[in-house]
């Protein structure tokens, strides 16, 4: 299923510390990266595995099994994706890091690239993106094109919080790269803020407003 709404007693409680108001930098960097681990837990249930063999601490050989492959590289969109980025880190340690520079242009909407710095063997590899915002999808739309150029066959992409609008957008136009969103919350507004939403996710984690 290409949208997984992940409906768990903890990631709503952490999600409602994330909206309240006057939540403090500190408070919401914790949270965006306790939820982040949460949804790589649930993004990560259906890795290939390979069957090996590894002694045991009795020093005899025992079946076992370990991520099969390449794995991942985890693509931070620029600059609120650094927000989740230990979360998921904490999880997968071993992953690579492709980073992906895209603002929002706040009059058009539209994302401007700036900046990527993209694993050169992501054609063998799982592409994790993670942003908090999914609002109008324009963003992870163009971040897909750009890892779809790079010879990217599977993306799966991670979110605090998607508006019904984008996530629609971007699951028509890719239905096979599988989202995994904490809230998909009611809409967005005229300014593409999502509403109830967190807010400016960016400033929130960076404390720059
Ligand atoms: N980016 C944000 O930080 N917040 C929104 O609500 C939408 C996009």
């Amino acid at each position: 299923m290409p949208v997984n709404d992940i409906n768990h007693p903890l990631i709503a409680h952490k999600l409602a510390l994330l909206r309240k108001e006057g939540v403090s930098t500190k408070q919401f960097r914790e949270l965006a990266n306790e939820v982040a681990s949460l949804l790589t837990y649930e993004a990560s249930r259906n890795l290939p595995l390979d069957n090996c063999k590894i002694n045991g601490w009795q020093g005899e050989p025992i079946k076992a099994q370990m991520l099969s492959g390449k794995k991942l590289t985890v693509v931070p969109i620029l600059r609120a994706g650094l927000g989740m980025l230990d979360g998921v880190l904490k999880l997968i340690p071993n992953a690579k890091v492709s980073v992906v520079g895209l603002y929002r242009d706040e009059e058009t909407l539209n994302p401007v690239a700036y900046f990527d710095k993209i694993i050169t063997d992501v054609d063998k590899r799982t592409a994790l993106i993670i942003d908090p915002m999914l609002a109008t999808g324009g963003t992870l739309l163009a971040t897909i094109d750009l890892l779809k150029e790079k010879g990217c066959k599977k993306i799966i992409g991670l979110f605090l919080v998607a508006s019904p609008e984008g996530l629609k957008r971007v699951s028509d136009l890719h239905p096979e790269v599988d989202l995994f969103i904490a809230a998909i919350d009611d809409s967005l507004n005229d300014k593409g803020y999502i509403l109830p939403g967190l807010g400016d996710a960016g400033d929130k984690i960076f404390g720059t407003k």
